[in-house]
C-alpha cells in the first residue's frame, strides 16, 4: 500500500498530506541537525550508563522507607553526570515541575532571603509558590522577597536594571530557559550562560536556579554546563523521554542538591529514604530514550511553524528559527480555528482519539481553555498535547510527540479539521 493510503486510513486526505510531504522535504537539512543533536545527548546519556554500571539489579523495586536502593541511587548518579553536576535528587516523591522548582527554592531559602528574576514574569505556577499572589505556605508568608527584572522588547537582558536589582539580600535568581506560555523568545544555552557570568561577577555566592523545564536535550548543553548552581525540571516532560510516569529532578552543586534532599523527606534523613515503588526502570528507560523523543517533538514543532506560517498564521517561532525548546504558539486569530486545531490534534492521538475535547473554564485561567491531550501518562506534555485558551489573538500552544510520525499525523490532522470545517485561508 501507499504511504499517503496509511494516512487516508486515518482520516487525512491525500491534498494535506501532499502539503505535508512538501513541508517536510524542505525541512531535511534542518532535520538533519536536530538528529546529529540528538545523537550527540544519545551518547552522552548512555556513556553515563556505563560510567555508573546500570545493572537488572537496578530495577528492583524498594518499599517502605526505601533505605539502600541501588536503582534510585545509580539513577540519580547517571542524572549527575548526564548534566556534569555534583549532585543529582531525581524521585518519583517530587511530584511535578512546579514541585521541583518550589523545593529547590524553599530548602535553600531562608528568612529575609530575596529571589531575583532577571528574565520577567516566571511560569503561572511559580507565582503562588513565591507568593506574587498571595498564597497559603507561600515563600513570601516565611519572609522571603521577591524582585523581577523585565526584558527588554526584543528579549534580551537588562543588564543595567539587573545590577541594580541585586543587593546584599539577594540568595537565589531564577532563570526561566522557555519562554513557556509568554510570547517573549526563549533563551539559548549560551544566552544563559552569559547571564549567570555577569551575576556572578556582581555577586558571586548568589545561587544561580535554572527552570530547565522543555529545555532539556533541545541542545548538546543544558544550563549546568554553563555555571548554573541548580538546574531543575519535570520528567513527564523532555527528561522522562515519556516513560517516566512521575517525577522530578535537581542537578547541581552537592550542598545546595542536599538542602533540597534534607527539605523533600525530612532534616537528618535526606536522600537515604524515599523508595522507588518499582518506577526506576522507567526513569532510567525513559532517559534513555529522552533525546530521541525531544527530537521528534522539536521536528514536530518546526513542522507545524512551516505548514501554519506558509497558512500565513503567525508562528513563534517561526520555522527558520534556532529552537531551545519544545513549545510551539500558532496564532490562528478565531475561537472555531483554536477549537478545530485541538480536535485534529485530539483525534491523532493514540489515546482517546474518539473523544471530543471542548472548551471550559478551567480552574486559574481566565478564560475559556480547550486541552487537547491523547496522552498515556496524565498531562504529559513530551506527549504530543495542545491547549489554547478562548481569548484574543485565538492562539494555541502545542508541544511534544513521542515519535516523529505521530507528531507529523497530530499536525496533518489538525490541517485537515481547520480544511474540513472551511477555516483554511
Ligand atoms: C511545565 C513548566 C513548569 C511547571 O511544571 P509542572 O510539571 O506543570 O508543575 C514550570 N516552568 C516551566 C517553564 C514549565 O514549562
Amino acid at each position: 500500500m501507499e504511504l499517503h493510503s496509511y494516512y487516508e486510513t486515518l482520516g487525512i486526505e491525500e491534498e494535506v498530506w501532499s502539503l505535508g510531504q512538501a513541508a517536510e522535504q524542505s525541512l531535511a537539512e534542518r532535520f538533519a541537525k536536530i538528529d546529529a543533536t540528538a545523537e550527540k545527548c544519545h551518547l552522552k546519556v548512555l556513556a553515563a550508563m556505563q560510567k555508573n554500571r546500570v545493572s537488572a539489579e537496578c530495577f528492583e523495586s524498594s518499599t517502605g522507607y526505601g533505605y539502600n536502593d541501588l536503582g534510585r541511587d545509580t539513577l540519580e548518579a547517571v542524572y549527575a553526570d548526564v548534566f556534569h553536576t555534583e549532585s543529582a535528587l531525581v524521585r518519583a516523591q517530587i511530584t511535578c515541575g512546579t514541585h521541583a522548582l518550589a523545593l529547590a527554592m524553599s530548602a535553600n531559602l531562608r528568612p529575609g532571603d530575596e529571589i531575583l528574576s532577571p528574565v520577567g514574569k516566571p511560569y503561572d505556577t511559580l507565582e503562588t509558590v513565591i507568593g506574587i499572589r498571595p498564597s497559603a505556605g507561600s515563600l513570601a508568608e516565611y519572609g522571603i522577597t521577591y524582585r523581577q527584572v523585565e526584558l527588554f522588547t526584543d528579549g534580551t537582558f537588562d543588564y543595567p536594571a539587573i545590577a541594580a536589582a541585586i543587593n546584599e539580600r539577594t540568595k537565589l535568581v531564577e532563570i526561566q530557559r522557555s519562554k513557556g506560555y509568554l510570547t517573549r523568545p526563549t533563551f539559548s544555552v549560551a544566552q544563559i550562560g552569559e547571564l549567570i557570568s555577569f551575576i556572578k561577577a556582581k555577586k558571586p555566592d548568589v545561587i544561580c536556579m535554572v527552570d530547565n523545564c522543555y529545555g532539556e536535550f533541545v541542545e548538546e548543553t543544558e544550563p549546568s554546563d554553563v555555571g548554573a548552581d541548580l538546574t531543575v525540571g519535570s520528567l513527564i516532560k523532555n527528561p522522562g523521554g515519556g516513560l517516566a510516569p512521575i517525577g522530578g529532578y535537581i542537578v547541581g552543586k552537592e550542598e545546595y542538591v542536599e538542602q533540597c534532599a534534607y527539605r523533600l523527606t525530612s532534616p537528618g534523613l535526606g536522600r537515604e529514604v524515599g523508595a522507588s515503588l518499582g518506577v526506576t526502570r522507567n526513569l532510567m528507560q525513559g532517559l534513555f530514550l529522552a533525546p530521541g523523543v525531544v527530537a521528534s517533538a522539536v521536528k514536530g514543532a518546526i513542522f507545524a511553524a512551516k505548514l501554519y506560517g506558509d497558512f500565513g498564521f503567525p508562528c513563534i517561532p517561526e520555522a527558520n528559527e534556532e529552537r531551545h525548546d519544545i513549545i510551539q504558539a500558532v496564532t490562528l486569530g478565531s475561537p472555531e480555528r483554536v477549537i478545530a486545531f485541538c480536535k485534529g490534534i485530539q483525534a491523532g492521538s493514540p489515546v482517546d482519539s474518539y473523544v471530543t475535547p471542548e472548551p471550559w473554564a478551567m480552574p486559574g485561567y481566565h478564560s475559556d481553555v480547550i486541552m487537547a491531550a491523547g496522552t498515556f501518562y496524565q498531562g504529559a506534555s513530551i506527549e504530543l498535547s495542545a491547549d489554547g485558551p478562548i481569548e484574543p489573538p485565538y492562539a494555541v500552544y502545542f508541544q511534544g510527540g513521542l515519535t516523529w510520525t505521530h507528531a507529523k499525523t497530530g499536525i496533518l490532522m489538525s490541517v485537515q479539521k481547520l480544511k474540513d470545517a472551511g477555516l483554511l485561508p
